[in-house]
């Protein structure tokens, strides 16, 4: 049985808080704003898990109003969220990313990005795609106020025998 789910997000960005993108603190400064280490890729692996299982979304397992998760490392998130999708029996086959932002130029990062993914998740990383467009200059994105990511995922379950 195959699954599919899709996350999306936005962060405003931040010029004194450090960007992290899948797991890799991308730089010091010029990040995005959020209650945890705001690692945008990551929420949205999260929010495709938790989609494909039908079993809500980040915010329901890790409030945003819980001290507990201020300034965590998202990575946190996704190891937990992928305890429950092996307890459901399933694995991922792929997941597709696609960043939305005007700076920085992905294009130097996002092969470490995947690679970094991939260990994270413990697949391979051809499994891992990491897609970067820009916003044309329009809106909140394009004015460099914000950056957004989409990630679509396809799980299968492993069937007991
Ligand atoms: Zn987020």
């Amino acid at each position: 049985m195959f699954r599919i789910g899709i996350g999306y997000d936005i962060h405003k960005k931040s010029i004194n808080r450090p960007l992290y993108l899948g797991g890799l603190k991308i730089s010091e400064k010029n990040g995005l704003l959020g209650h945890s280490d705001a690692d945008i890729i990551i929420h949205t692996i999260c929010d495709s898990i938790l989609g494909a299982l039908s079993k809500g979304d980040i915010g329901e397992h890790f409030s945003d109003k819980d001290i507990k998760n201020k300034n965590k490392r998202s990575e946190y998130f996704l190891k937990k969220i992928m305890k429950i999708m092996k307890k459901d029996s399933f694995e991922i086959i792929n997941l597709d990313s696609t960043l939305i932002c005007e700076k920085p130029r992905l294009s130097r990062y996002k092969n470490k990005i995947r690679k970094n993914i991939a260990k994270i998740l413990g697949i391979k990383v051809d499994a891992v795609s990491v897609k970067a467009t820009s916003s044309e200059s329009l809106g909140i994105i394009g004015e460099d106020r914000a950056m957004a990511c989409k990630t679509i995922i396809l799980l299968k379950k492993n069937e007991k025998n």
